[in-house]
């Protein structure tokens, strides 16, 4: 079994038991190498679980596999009804990923420049690059003024203002937070309103929980 794809192709079946000795020994070998076919296969051994607690679907399925087979007065080959089965699995597994995705990543904080005042930078690749009107500034994206300033909207309408002689960076959102870390200097903030995640605005030696309206945060 060579590759990722194959691997992950393999893996509701793999975390089912359903897959042929040799099949099984070339996925061992792939797991035991590939950390990221190992992250899989625990999301799909979650997946699985979660749709055995679902005893409904697998249940029906069967029962309509068994009618359909008595209808037909064929007796199937157990390989065929398996991979019917470990299809219907695999096809339940994405589900479950989707709906996991919708409610555990809810959409990342970003900003996006809406205007400059002379010189104002981004890194981008390891390297600083001059920034215009529109420009976005995503996690962990850092942005820097010289003698330039900056006024900057956020997804959730936030507005920022950099200060000259200013760095900021946008921080990982989390479960409960998202915002900004101001590196160097000073920004004022125009916070909206919000439910859901608190708006924090990090510097290197502290931070501001906001509650929501104007205010200023200075690091230097
Ligand atoms: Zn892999």
């Amino acid at each position: 079994m060579a590759g990722c794809e194959r691997a992950k192709t393999a893996l509701p079946a793999w975390v089912l038991g359903e897959l042929e000795d040799a099949e099984r020994a070339d996925l061992a070998g792939h797991l035991a190498t590939c950390e990221a076919c190992r992250r899989e296969e625990a999301r799909v051994a979650h997946a699985v679980a979660a749709m055995r607690a679902m005893p409904e679907l697998p249940a029906s399925a069967m029962r309509k596999e068994r009618a359909l087979a008595a209808a037909r007065g064929a007796v199937e080959r157990p390989r065929h009804r398996r991979l019917r089965w470990v299809a219907a699995v695999a096809a339940v597994a994405v589900v479950a990923f989707a709906v996991r995705q919708a409610v555990h990543r809810p959409e990342t904080f970003a900003l996006r420049v809406e205007s400059v005042e002379g010189v104002v930078e981004r890194e981008e690749a390891g390297r600083w690059a001059a920034v215009v009107a529109g420009a976005p500034v995503g996690e962990g994206v850092r942005l820097r003024t010289a003698a330039g300033r900056a006024t900057l909207m956020s997804s959730k309408g936030d507005r920022v203002v950099l200060d000259v002689d200013s760095e900021i960076a946008v921080d990982a959102t989390t479960e409960v937070e998202e915002g900004i870390l101001l590196r160097a200097g000073r920004l004022w903030c125009e916070a909206t309103k919000r439910s859901g995640r608190r708006l924090v605005i990090r510097t290197p030696v502290g931070r501001v929980d906001v509650v929501g309206t104007k205010f200023e945060v200075s690091y230097r």
